[in-house]
This record gives C-alpha cells, structure tokens and sequence, in this order.
C-alpha cells in the first residue's frame, strides 16, 4: 500500500528560511499604498465590474497589455453582457477574437457565458469555488475575479506574482512543479491577512510590480520598488537568478504549405475541425510537407481547381506553445469551383465574417492587392 507523505512546510516547499515567509504580512500596507499612487490607468481598472474583470484577465493571458487594450475595447462594445457573450454565433465570436491567439480561451469564455446564464441568473457568482466550476476559471482566473470584482481574500497568482515572491524570498525552487505553485499561492495568501486592506489592489499591486519594476527580462528597478528593504535577492545581489522554472520540452517543428487560391469568387478557405489547434477558424488550404509549385498546383486540382497559375509567396513562421510551423507559401489564381467544404471568401466577407488566425497574418498582409490583381494576374 502506498503511503501519503504529508505535506511539506512551506519553506521546506520554497526551499527558503521560515524567517523570510514571516517577512510577508508587513509588505501588504507599502504594495497597497504604492499601487494607489502608481498603478497604470487602464481600461479595465476604470468601471470594475465582475463581468470586465473576467474578459479582461481572459484576454491578459498570455497577450501583452498594450495588444489587449483595442481588443477589450471592441468586446465590450460588442458584447456589453454575459447575455451577450451566451448568445453569439461561435464564428462572430472568433471573428472578435482574431488576432488574439489561443482561441480555446474565447471558447471557455462563452461556455462559461452559457452557464453563468443557466445557472446564476446572468451574474458571475461571488465565490472562488464556484467561479472554479466554470469552464476556464483556473486557480489565478478564479482568484483574479474573486478579489479584484468581489473583494474576496484569495491571491491571484501569476507569472509576475512568482517572480516578485520568489525574489523577496530568494526561492530557489521549481516554479514550474505543481507543488510549487501552490506554495507561492500559498505565501501570497500570507499577505492577505490585512481585513482592512483590498484583496483586489493586494494582489492587483503583485502583479503590476512584477510587470512594472520587478522586471522579466533585464534588471529589476529596485530602486522603485516599495518592498525594496524586504528583499532577500536585492540583498544578496541575485535577483536576476530567479525565479527558477526548469526548462520547457524543446517545440515540435512541422513544415507546411499554405495555398492561398483566388478565383473572381473570392479566396478559398477552409474551416478547421472543431476540437484541437486553432479549433474553428478558417484558413487557406494548409498542406503538410514543403511542397514545391508544381505539387502544391497539384493539390489544389485534387480538390477540383482548373487552369491554375501559381506564384510563390513569402517563407512564415509561427510558433504555438507547443508546436512551431515553418510555412512556404503559394498564391494560386484560378477559376471559381466546387472546393467540399471550402468557402469562397471576398474582401468584405474576410474582414467582417471569417476568423483567420495570426499564423497566416503574412500571406494575407497583401490580400488586396491580390484581389485587385484578380483580372490580370502575373505570370508565373
Ligand atoms: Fe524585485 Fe528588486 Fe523589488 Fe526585490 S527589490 S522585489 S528584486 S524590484
């Protein structure tokens, strides 16, 4: 029978002296009173309201803040309510998400959408646990909402929050292991003993030091930094060191080809397959392999294409998390025809209709002057 170790202490977990964690609870008043006075004004710390705190942290995963700001924007316009968000059509859905990149996250966010509806009555609930049921509310989403819009004492923890408490502490240990993780949510949670202070600024105040002054890449600001006499890494001239995160499994490479087919009907794309990479946005015809011209010519009449004219397009890469595509490209014109379950899609139907992803942003930079090309198209 296997046996349950018991849990280790919490600096045993971090790998740091007891005496550091007690160190804690004393910085909640100076990163609370620092984030009132400096935080940046963005569009989402205006007006909080649980259903804005949630798009908001949603679209901040992964996504610069800069990048998400338009975005947030026009979704909000667009969709002002949970109602709203239930209701769309998944593809307008996506078409407001372009760009954005890891499209599950806009998927979870209508699913949750759909049960927040039948459920809750239209409201985000006010609790932690309950918010964990939803679809995409992991521990930091569900943290994040739960004391940023409702003023509930749990931390929030991500990226910059690991960084900013594994220096204080001078943590040596894994931030990528699970019981890591739990650990630092575990010291943040020490901060937030101070009932009079916000849980929401608290953990809000973590975050905006670690993207602000604590920085990911290159040296730290320290001399900003309102927690500056607490911090075991300043001290120790190490912070650069930290946090520890132990190396990703290298990508996996795929070559591709991406045909981009124009006939007068418009360009030729495809819906991808409901579940998986880029699940449900459209794209041109993607082949696997480095096909040359001729082969790649030869795919598309396999589908029907007639009297082809092809033209090589511009090298791309992209890079998903676990996977990168190195992608030569073709532009084909040809005349309209029956493609399965292709769509022919025309400049005003591309801008306003079909979601395509940013992996094929390149071939597509130049999509109008390909169509103004349609009547007198190059030689090959
Ligand atoms: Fe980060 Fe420097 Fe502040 Fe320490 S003192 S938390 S290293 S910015």
């Amino acid at each position: 029978m296997k046996i349950k170790q018991p849990p280790l202490p919490l600096h045993e977990t971090l790998l740091c002296t007891p005496a550091r964690l007690d160190v804690l609870p004393a910085l909640t008043a100076p990163l609370v009173d620092w984030y009132r006075r400096s935080a940046r004004d963005l569009p989402w710390r205006r007006g909080i309201t649980p259903y804005r705190t949630w798009i908001s942290e949603v679209m901040l995963q992964q996504t610069r803040v800069e990048a998400v700001k338009g975005y947030f924007a026009r979704f909000l316009e667009a969709l002002p309510t949970v109602e709203a968000l239930a209701a769309i059509p998944e593809d307008a859905l996506l078409k407001l998400w372009e760009g954005l990149g890891y499209y599950s996250r806009a998927r979870n966010l209508q699913r949750a959408a759909r049960l927040i509806v039948e459920r809750h009555g239209g409201m985000l609930p006010a609790s932690c646990a309950a918010l964990r049921e939803l679809p995409g509310f992991g521990e930091y989403t569900a943290g994040a909402v739960a004391s940023i819009a409702f003023g509930i004492p749990v931390p929030a923890v991500d990226g910059n929050v690991y960084r900013v408490l594994s220096r204080i502490l001078l943590s040596y240990a894994d931030t990528s292991r699970p019981a890591v993780k739990a650990a630092f949510r575990e010291a943040a949670a020490l901060l937030l003993t101070d009932n009079s202070r916000s849980p929401g600024d608290l953990n809000q105040a973590l975050m905006e030091l670690g993207a602000t002054v604590c920085l990911p890449n290159g040296p730290p600001l320290c001399e900003r930094c309102p927690v500056a006499p607490h911090c075991a890494a300043r001290r120790e001239g190490c912070a650069a060191d930290l946090p520890v995160k132990a190396a990703k499994k290298p990508r996996r490479i795929e070559e591709r080809t991406i045909v981009l087919a124009l006939s007068p009907d418009g360009v030729l794309l495809f819906r991808r397959p409901d579940t998986g990479l880029l699940a449900g946005m459209y794209e041109p015809l993607n082949l696997e392999g480095r096909l040359d011209a001729p082969a790649a010519g030869a795919a598309l009449e396999a589908l029907g294409a007639r009297a082809c004219k092809t033209l090589p397009l511009a090298a791309a890469k992209h890079i998903f998390s676990h996977v990168e595509w190195r992608m030569r490209g073709y532009l084909v014109y040809c005349a309209p025809f029956s493609a399965g379950n292709g769509v022919w899609a025309d400049a005003s139907a591309l801008a306003g209709a079909y979601a395509v992803p940013s992996a094929f942003r390149v071939f597509f930079a130049d999509i109008d002057r390909y169509f103004n090309m349609l009547e007198a198209p190059p030689a090959e």
